[in-house]
């Protein structure tokens, strides 16, 4: 389907407004320390990118790479560490930025993973957020929206690789 028929959930400029605000407000939790982020790939590099230039704290960047579905839609459940850190993150205040919680599943497995090499501190923040289709609880530290359960692509967010670049964030229809 043509993007630009594809409904728009989030405009560029909103989104703008609330990755300021969100780093506001880690900035000022975070005041007189330095923090590393860890971008979940691919999904979160757009909103990492943005995030952190918005931050008056110093930061260190790093990437790790999960499992997702390819082209299938539903959570498998599975989850699997595809490429690792580059560093230690032991004694380290630790970031982790993802693009959406779904069933949590992954932010789970992954926040378990992190947490076992020693960090000074580990907060999650994620753009977005389906509470409806959770599986295992989990809270993330900072959220930019709540949306419904719909599937969305655009500002990071692929299916089958396509639409990351797309600047709103807009609802795929089945
Ligand atoms: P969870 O493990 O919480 O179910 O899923 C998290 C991952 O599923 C996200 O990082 C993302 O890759 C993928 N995902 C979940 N919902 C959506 C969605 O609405 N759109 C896209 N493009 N990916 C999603």
């Amino acid at each position: 389907m043509a993007e630009e028929k594809m409904e728009v959930m989030l405009t560029a400029k909103q989104i703008e407004g609330r990755i300021k605000e969100l780093a506001e407000e880690i900035s000022e939790d975070y005041r007189g320390r330095k923090i590393l982020v860890i971008g979940v790939l691919k999904g979160a590099v757009i909103f990492l990118s943005d995030l952190v230039r918005h931050l008056t704290i110093p930061v260190e960047i790093d990437f790790i790479a999960v499992s997702s579905y390819g082209a299938d839609t539903n959570s498998s459940g599975v989850v699997r560490i595809l490429k690792d850190l580059e560093q230690s993150i032991t004694d380290k205040d630790v970031l982790i930025v993802e693009d959406i919680i779904d069933t949590g599943l992954t932010l789970t497995y992954l926040y378990e993973n992190l947490l076992r090499r020693g960090p000074k501190s580990l907060k999650v923040v994620t753009l977005l957020d389906k509470p409806d289709r959770r599986q295992v609880s989990f809270n993330p530290d900072y959220c930019g929206f709540k949306i419904p359960d719909r599937f969305v692509i655009g500002y990071g967010l692929d299916f089958d690789e396509d639409y990351r670049h797309l600047a709103d964030l807009r609802v795929l229809e089945p």
